[in-house]
């Protein structure tokens, strides 16, 4: 472990200024799940941990009509525990559920897992189909910016120096409307994504609209397929729609050959995963 300051920000505007003076070395400290391991293999000069967790607006999670805004370093086990999200985001429990195991869903939240920006991250595809948006702060106010726009590349995203990422904010589920996600690992559970997929979808008098499709660890970036959505959009739910859809999102992987999985078998299973978590969406119509 690499010697490393700690800093406690108390608000946003403290955060900021704590990010912006100390350089690119300094990182906000969430639940520490991915960053205490980075300082710890040295992959990334460490020099100042800004932990977030005692700014209300970070740790809180909130209703309104627009919808759910969730803190960015509110830990996992908090949002499958809350009654409402629940309720009416089912996707979200399935992707907090997963991430690591009971004592890394005690701390690990869906902003580090945002802001990690990994391609296998599990929480990325669920924000992405329910239409999340990263609400930022920096020295240059506040920003707002789609979650299938904000990562750039593995481990890189659209934040400056001296912004961080206040919350999550989603709009509130349509009638009618079901979400899933699903990923595949060879073992139960502490392993990263071969693949791993989500889908939202409406279905009003039969007929599907608003389908989101995304997918992730076969690409850069968790990937926001408009193709696969395309393919169910305007049509009844059938075997042959949802076997378009899950070509599509097979047709846009781009996934590599490594110790997790080879190319060939990703592709194959993009299209399993993207076909079942199209059939649980419905299914919790
Ligand atoms: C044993 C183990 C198992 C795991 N299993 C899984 C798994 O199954 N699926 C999965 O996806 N991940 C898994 N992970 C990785 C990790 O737990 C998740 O990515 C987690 O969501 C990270 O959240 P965190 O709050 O701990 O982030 P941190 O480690 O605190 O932060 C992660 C990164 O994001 C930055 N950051 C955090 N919050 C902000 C913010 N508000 N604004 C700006 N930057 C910020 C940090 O500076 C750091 O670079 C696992 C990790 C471990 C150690």
């Amino acid at each position: 472990m690499q010697p490393v300051k700690y800093a406690r920000a108390a608000t946003l505007d403290e955060a900021v200024a704590m990010l912006s003076e100390n350089g690119r070395d300094a990182y906000v400290l969430a639940g520490g799940t991915d960053l205490i391991v980075t300082a710890r293999e040295r992959t990334h000069n460490v020099d100042l941990f800004v932990d977030v967790k005692h700014i209300p607006e970070v740790m809180s999670i909130s209703f309104d009509d627009a919808g759910l805004t969730i803190g960015a370093a509110v830990p996992c086990y908090k949002l499958y525990n809350d009654e409402r999200i629940v309720a009416d985001y089912p996707a979200i429990v399935d992707s907090a559920s997963l991430i690591g195991g009971t004592a890394i869903q005690g701390r690990a939240s869906f902003g580090g897992n945002l802001c990690n920006s990994g391609p296998a991250a599990d929480s990325i595809p669920t924000q992405i189909v329910l239409q999340g948006s990263a609400l930022i702060a920096g020295p240059n106010g506040r920003r707002e910016v789609a979650v299938e726009d904000f990562c750039t590349g593995p481990g890189s995203n659209v934040l400056e120096r001296g912004e961080l990422l206040v919350a999550i904010r989603f709009p509130a589920p349509q009638p009618n409307s079901g979400a899933a996600f699903e990923r595949f690992i060879p073992r139960n559970e502490m392993d990263i994504a071969v693949v791993n997929a989500a889908c939202s979808l409406q279905i009003d008098g039969g007929t599907v609209s608003n389908a989101r499709i995304s997918i992730g660890a076969v690409a850069a970036t968790p990937l926001y397929v408009p193709a696969a959505g395309d393919a169910l959009d305007g049509n009844p739910l059938s075997d042959e729609t949802i076997a378009a859809a899950a070509a599509a999102a097979r047709e846009a992987a781009t996934p590599i050959d490594d110790m997790r999985g080879s190319i060939k078998q990703r592709k194959h299973l993009v299209a399993v995963l993207t076909e079942r978590v199209i059939r649980t969406a419905a299914g919790r119509v």
